[in-house]
């Protein structure tokens, strides 16, 4: 069995879904138990319930669920008040017969399933909104702000998490870029951009700036170098490499981290900044390890 996840939170998210994987529970079970603990957490500013608002004020969260064994997944997008996305996601997944539904019909979705709702933004979160939206000058629908936008990308950072036993499991969950445009979508929800998992390759997850993860399709690109030989390591350097490149070119401050797991459970992880990865493999220890990714500079 094995477990990965990434930051400092991330390690709470693996301690859960390590608890569901020793009680005989299944990857799906361990990967939105897992990511539910940092949704629910009130002190994350970028995933979940205590996640920073978009410029208007309003939290939009976006997550996705994918399950290896059949290539199901399901995802949901600038969606708002409902307490657990990943779970909204998990529905989606299995409870429809569709992969992607957003905005406000997310919602109606999430109550049609009597999922649980919050009144967002909380108290705290609008506080530091209020305070960044003055500090870099974000105005609203103004040229001017989206440019601020891009050059101080603010307080993102999503919540991962890949589960194997007998097959794989990833999910993603977050609320994004801070202060974004009302209705960006970021890479999380979008499959194989922000997370990929299938039995055949592996799985992958991302996290940083959505646009390029998107741009670059980062997740099921890192597995597709698996299939040209690549080892994981060298495939997540790739894959960060290629970001680099975009970035000097365009001068974008394109931050992105990703990790990828092979079919032999072997775990490469990347980053253009200082990022670290958290994983628990039932082979090697009872515990669970945090370790730095490869940094590759911008
Ligand atoms: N990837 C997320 C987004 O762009 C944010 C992050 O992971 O830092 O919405």
């Amino acid at each position: 069995m094995l477990i990965v996840s990434y930051y400092n939170f991330g390690i709470k998210a693996v301690e859960k879904a390590r608890e569901i994987l020793l009680h005989d529970g299944d990857i799906l079970d361990a990967v939105e138990k897992g990511i539910n603990v940092i949704e629910e957490d009130e002190t994350i500013r970028s995933v979940g319930i205590g996640g920073l608002p978009n410029f208007e004020g309003e939290v939009e969260l976006d997550a996705a669920i994918m399950d290896g064994r059949s290539l199901k997944c399901g995802a949901v997008a600038a969606v708002k008040r409902v307490k657990y996305p990943i779970s909204l996601a998990r529905k989606v997944m299995e409870e429809t017969p569709h992969v992607f539904i957003v905005g406000d019909n997310a919602l109606k979705l999430a109550k049609f399933f009597r999922m649980e709702e919050i009144d967002l933004p909380l108290k705290e979160s609008y506080e530091e909104y209020l305070k960044k939206k003055k500090e870099v000058d974000i105005k609203g629908y103004d040229k001017e702000s989206f440019r601020h936008l891009a050059e101080d990308v603010i307080g993102h950072d999503t919540i991962g998490v890949i589960a194997f036993k007998e097959g794989f499991a990833a999910g993603v969950s977050s609320s994004g870029l801070g202060l974004k445009i009302p209705g960006r979508v970021g890479d999380s929800p979008i499959i194989g951009a922000g997370l990929y998992a299938s039995n055949e390759e592996g799985a992958a997850i991302c996290t940083g700036v959505g646009e390029i993860a998107i741009r670059l399709v980062a997740a099921k690109t890192s597995l597709d170098l698996l299939k040209l030989g690549y080892s994981v390591q060298e495939s997540a350097r790739e894959v960060i490499r290629r970001v680099n490149e975009i970035r000097r070119r365009e001068n974008i401050k394109y931050s992105l981290g990703i990790v990828v797991v092979d079919k032999d459970l072997n775990i490469g992880a990347a980053a253009n900044y200082k990022f670290k990865y958290v994983y628990w493999n039932s082979n090697d220890s009872v515990e669970i390890l945090f370790e730095d990714a490869d940094f590759l500079p911008p």
